[in-house]
């Protein structure tokens, strides 16, 4: 299973330590074919190559459309050299076998990320590169597919093992490494593609990403994990840039990406969560980040050690002094000051990551979530409701107030694991019940979070006393409105919906409590 390697084409965008293989396979006996730009690169660099439009006795053309995709080249790479008919026909038509096939594509993904417009994408969809990386893959019992540069030594150090040959086992590896790699671009030219015409439906969607980084571990250390992006340019924790501290982790990045698609439904002045474990532990709008830190601060200060701050702007001094002041994970924002930044340098562990801007919070796209033998594929979550949609179920109208609070509850509980409920007083969140089985006890929860935090601070009464609450669902009994009320809430926002509604809006009227059903669930798993 041997195959000694004694002809190469070698084709790449990225000419990253092109030279010094091209060298080192030269230097090995092996006779090197190339396209344009890389045999160009090649000769400068002093070697022998031979174009592949002398080949085919065609020369490349339509813009580079047409290079490599001719009969001496496909014939090269998928002829079988063992099987009489296929060298007899290599013979009668001057078909020269291919040993080793180096190509990386046209760089369709940072073209997109560049945000490039519609034609120049479409220019930069490679055609002859995957057709020969298929070819050359397909027939690895003789061929070597490499589409990567950081594979380079490692075919280097195959042949130094075996005196010049590459063995099947490797061949294999690589060509498994080369269709992944042929799935992604295709994969990612359809994600593009979706974005670009608007179309959602998931049935007509390929799934692929670009692995972006190995990581150290998974949800936990005896899981082995990477982050793949998805080539959509979402600012967001995929594309931030890290400014200070260690790695990110598989649960830095689920948090981070949980905590900065929460504030970013907040574009009307400044916004902070703070997130624990993909739940918000603490949300607040005020005049400046600083006091909406301190106020999310102050929904749960036991939960906010070691969580995940996402602000909606510019991370300022007085902003990043705050957070200083106790341990922090990561902290992301769509930019930073200088100061802010100096301020952190001094605090090795946290990370800092700008993103450049926020993403769009109404924006389409798919999720996806994994079951046993398959997955589950969903438009996000982009649904929103505005005072305009919401109907008053009780004999008691919001006020103004309360109805300010109840559509900034309704906004985090979308972000809160179900059962969510969510109580707020002037734009902060002053107690949040996440991931319970069952409604009421979600509700006891806030209340209790309150209550805890109300002694710590040293406050007369737990601020759920007159609160907005927000529910994820419908209440599917009236034991649920009784728990807020006997916390002391005052107005209510949920999807209505539910068989028993009457009673439950009956429950709210004897209590004085104002309701509002807004039609939209926001489940949340
Ligand atoms: P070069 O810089 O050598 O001129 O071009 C290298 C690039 O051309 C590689 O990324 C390779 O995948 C791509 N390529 C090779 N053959 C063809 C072809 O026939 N059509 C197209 N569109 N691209 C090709």
């Amino acid at each position: 299973d041997r195959i000694d390697l004694r002809r190469a084409l070698i084709s790449v965008s990225d000419k990253q330590g092109l030279v010094d293989f091209a060298k080192a396979l030269a230097s090995r006996g092996v006779e090197l074919l190339s396209t344009g730009g890389t045999a160009k690169a090649l000769r400068d660099a002093g070697l022998d190559v031979r174009d592949v439009a002398d080949v085919t006795g065609f020369p490349e053309m339509m813009d580079g459309r047409v290079k490599t995709l001719h009969p001496a080249v496909h014939g090269g790479l998928l002829a079988l050299r063992d099987n009489a008919e296929h060298r007899a026909s290599m013979e009668e038509h001057g078909v020269a076998p291919i040993d080793l096939l180096v190509v990386n594509l046209y760089p369709f993904e940072e073209t997109v990320a560049k945000g490039a417009a519609y034609d120049d994408c479409i220019e930069n969809i490679d055609i002859g590169g995957p057709a020969m990386i298929r070819a050359a893959a397909k027939n690895h019992a003789y061929v070597t597919t490499v589409v990567d540069v950081q594979d380079y030594d490692a075919v280097l150090a195959e042949l130094d093992a075996n005196g010049g040959a590459t063995t099947l086992p490797f061949r294999k590896r690589m060509a498994q490494a080369a269709y992944a790699r042929t799935a992604a671009y295709d994969a990612a030219v359809s994600t593009w593609m979706a974005q670009a015409i608007g179309e959602e439906t998931p049935r007509r969607r390929a799934f692929a990403g670009t692995l972006a980084q190995s990581l150290r571990y998974g949800e936990n250390p005896h899981q082995a994990a990477a982050f793949y992006t998805d080539g959509s340019a979402r600012p967001g924790v995929a594309t931030a840039r890290q400014w200070q501290g260690k790695e990110l982790s598989y649960n830095n990045i689920n948090d981070t990406d949980a905590a900065f698609e929460l504030v970013a439904e907040f574009t009307e002045g400044p916004a902070v969560a703070i997130i624990k474990h993909a739940n918000p532990c603490g949300v607040a709008r005020a005049e400046t980040l600083e006091q909406a830190y301190r106020r999310a601060f102050d929904c749960d200060r036991t939960s906010a050690f070691g969580g995940i701050v996402a602000l909606n702007g510019r991370l300022d001094a007085p902003t990043a002094r705050a957070i200083a002041e106790i341990f922090t994970e990561v902290v992301i924002a769509p930019e930073a000051d200088d100061e802010a930044r100096e301020i952190f340098a001094a605090k090795k562990n946290l990370r800092l990551l700008t993103t450049g801007g926020l993403p769009d919070a109404r924006a389409g796209g798919l999720t996806f979530r994994q079951v046993a033998g398959g997955f589950l594929v969903q438009t996000r979550d982009n649904g929103h409701v505005t005072q305009a949609d919401l109907r008053v179920v009780t004999k008691r109208q919001p006020s103004e107030a309360e109805l300010a609070d109840l559509m900034f509850a309704w906004t985090v509980a979308k972000h809160v694991k179900s059962n969510a409920i969510v109580y707020a007083r002037d734009r902060a969140t002053v107690g949040i019940g996440a991931g319970q089985m069952s409604r009421v006890d979600s509700t006891r929860i806030g209340r209790r979070k309150s209550e805890d935090m109300a002694e710590a601070l040293g406050l007369a009464a737990p601020l759920t006393e007159g609160a907005a609450v927000a529910s994820d669902a419908f209440f599917p009994f009236a034991d649920g409105i009784e728990a807020l009320a006997a916390a002391g809430a005052r107005a209510v926002i949920q999807p209505g919906g539910s068989m028993r509604d009457e009673e439950v809006i009956a429950a709210a009227d004897r209590l004085g409590l104002a309701m509002v059903f807004t039609g939209q669930r926001h489940f949340r798993h």
